[in-house]
């Protein structure tokens, strides 16, 4: 069994001098690896990446709730959804951290509404970005019925993340496990059928740029938290991605 990143943005301008080798090493080591687009464009690069490389690369498509930017373009991005169905609906949600003002965190609710309402409609997963955020965040997907629901890079207390896997929802653990106290709280806290592995690259690694295959490292210390072997946490965390992304 190989294990799986769940979220990455192979599309970024980071890869652009070596996106090949890095999907090559994926091929050699990971079962898959799902880039999230994160507005109109790079959801269009995403799908890209897919089409080229369909054997171990999904996509997701969504609108970044930190694009304030592009929020005017959420008619569109459902459109394209619409037209492409993705394996998922991400990266959508809300972050606290970045907008602060209260009409764009106002504005960022609704993008976040019409996709969550989108996903209902298209009975798709929904994987999602809560930073600062993330009690809100849980209660807003609550008033939905969506299949999946991946919090991604959650950042939230050991206490809401277990809450939000009681309510059938899964924690995204990203590479920050290597070195984030916060985060190895967390997977103490949950059980390996709450966890999927991801590394959000090209972000989230010791300063350094990040790659999927590193979710290989984030598996042997979630081992070492749990005291169990490196081939259960792959297996469980696998067949979890698998029953979100199929
Ligand atoms: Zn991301």
């Amino acid at each position: 069994m190989r294990p799986v990143d769940c979220h990455c943005h192979l599309e970024f301008e980071k890869f652009d001098s070596d996106r090949e080798e890095v999907i090559e090493r994926c091929r050699n080591e990971l079962k898959f690896a799902v880039t999230a687009g994160t507005d109109l464009e790079s959801n269009r690069e995403a799908l890209k990446l897919e089409d080229k490389n369909s054997d171990i690369i999904k996509s997701n498509l969504g609108l970044h709730p930190t694009y304030e930017d592009s929020f005017d373009d959420v008619e569109k991005v459902k459109e394209q959804i619409r037209a492409n169905e993705p394996i998922a609906i991400g990266e959508i949600g809300l972050d606290h951290y970045h907008i602060k003002e209260g009409v764009k965190r106002r504005e960022q609710e609704e993008v976040f509404n019409e996709l969550l309402k989108l996903a209902e409609e298209l009975s798709k997963p929904v994987v999602v970005h809560s930073r600062d955020a993330e009690q809100k965040t849980v209660e807003l997907i609550e008033r939905y019925d969506i299949p999946e629901v991946l919090l991604h890079c959650f950042n939230g207390s050991s206490s809401l993340a277990r809450t939000a896997s009681q309510k059938g929802m899964t924690i995204g653990v990203t590479t920050q496990v290597l070195y984030s106290k916060r985060v190895q709280k967390v997977v103490e806290s949950l059980e390996l059928k709450d966890i999927v592995l991801e590394t959000d690259s090209p972000f989230l690694y010791r300063g350094s740029r990040n790659e999927p295959v590193n979710v290989t490292e984030s598996a042997e210390k979630i081992a070492n938290i749990k005291g169990v072997k490196y081939e259960d946490v792959v297996r469980e965390t696998t067949k979890n991605a698998e029953r979100i992304f199929g």
